[in-house]
């Protein structure tokens, strides 16, 4: 299958260009962008055969059957409605969108036209939370009390654009990384998040936009979950644990884009490492949205998981605005 690029992108190409050609049978021919010269150089380092700044060109394109978005997030809802409305599959960078309403109508427009409709949420592909989401599964940790995500990280000086000082492109630590984290509750708990309390920050590099956050959700089977959330702190390491009535796992170093981290279960019996495939996030989440659109699978994260995760992102940045713990509005898919 050929695939259009839509934003000449970091994630794209230090990623995203390389989990699509690692498909049997799959290329990257075509990048859509505004950059202007940028475009052409970026499509020739990568060895794409067209580039245009125009989506409706590289749309008339018969032969590309698949569409990826990783423009900034105030363009991915009009760029993805482009795309179904072309009858092409989409797999689409978190968030979906700005607004819960830009999200579902993504998500309801690509059901109409019968096709494959997927949130690039790469953290559910890891062998990783896979691993610790088994274990939940298994039943060796009892009831889950209590998950804590520690996602706080510092970001890079090439990403220091748009993240830190653009509110109207979705910059914010919230739409960035609080998305992941709430997608990895729900993968990993298998519920929804109920309501939230949060707080955020600016410490030192957000400028009009929280690099920091912090919040507290409500699971409907009891289970709190805690998050953080930063760009800002170079040596606090990342990682998950879940404390269960009789055990607890504890993940070390796995909210990131590769696949390593360290694994150890407690229980009454002791300790012991938790192993888990070492396979590439992102080579996993292109083939499992292949397999949607071959009809033999479904994508690792559904559109419906990219509304939800948004749902509980701005149900932070609403509750560490107002002060007041905020109730999860899941829009239509509830
Ligand atoms: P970048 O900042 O690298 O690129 C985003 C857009 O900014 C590009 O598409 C381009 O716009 C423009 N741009 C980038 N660099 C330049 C430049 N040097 N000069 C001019 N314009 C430039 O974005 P990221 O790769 O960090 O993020 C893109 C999307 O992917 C976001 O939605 C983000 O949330 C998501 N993401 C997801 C990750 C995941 O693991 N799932 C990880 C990282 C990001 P255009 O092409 O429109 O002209």
């Amino acid at each position: 299958m050929k695939w259009i690029f839509v934003g000449a992108s970091t994630i794209a190409s230090q990623h995203m260009i390389g989990a699509v050609r690692a498909q049997t049978g799959c290329d990257v021919t075509w990048v859509v962008s505004g950059s202007g010269d940028r475009t052409a150089s970026w499509a020739q380092e990568h060895g794409i055969a067209n580039h245009t700044a125009s989506l409706d060109e590289a749309l008339t394109d018969a032969d590309a059957g698949a569409v990826y978005i990783s423009s900034t997030n105030e363009k991915h809802h009009a760029q993805a409605m482009a795309a179904i409305a072309a009858g092409k599959h989409v797999l689409c960078e978190k968030p979906l969108g700005m607004t819960i309403a830009e999200a579902e109508e993504m998500v309801s427009a690509a059901k109409e036209r019968g096709t494959v409709f997927a949130t690039n949420h790469h953290l559910r592909c890891s062998g990783s939370h896979r691993a610790v989401r088994d274990l939940i599964q298994s039943g060796e940790i009892g009831d889950v009390l209590s998950v804590r995500i520690h996602h706080a990280v510092h970001l890079p000086e090439n990403l220091q654009g748009w993240r830190i000082n653009d509110a109207s492109a979705g910059g914010g630590v919230i739409p960035d990384i609080t998305v992941h984290d709430a997608d990895v509750a729900r993968f990993l708990l298998g519920e929804d998040p109920v309501d939230v309390v949060a707080q955020l920050a600016v410490s030192g590099m957000g400028e009009g936009v929280e690099d920091s956050c912090m919040s507290v959700w409500t699971m409907p089977s009891g289970a709190m979950v805690m998050s953080h959330e930063s760009f800002t702190h170079p040596f606090a390491g990342s990682g998950l644990e879940v404390h269960g009535t009789k055990g607890s796992v504890f993940a070390s170093g796995v909210m990131t884009q590769m696949p390593v981290g360290q694994i150890t279960v407690r229980t009454g019996d002791g300790e012991r490492d938790l192993p888990y495939s070492d396979h590439s996030l992102y080579v996993q989440g292109v083939a499992d949205f292949m397999s949607a659109v071959a009809g033999t699978g479904t994508p690792a994260a559904t559109g419906e998981d990219g509304i939800k995760s948004l749902a509980v992102a701005l149900a932070v940045r609403d509750a560490a605005q107002s002060g007041q713990k905020v109730v999860v509005d899941y829009g239509a898919i509830r």
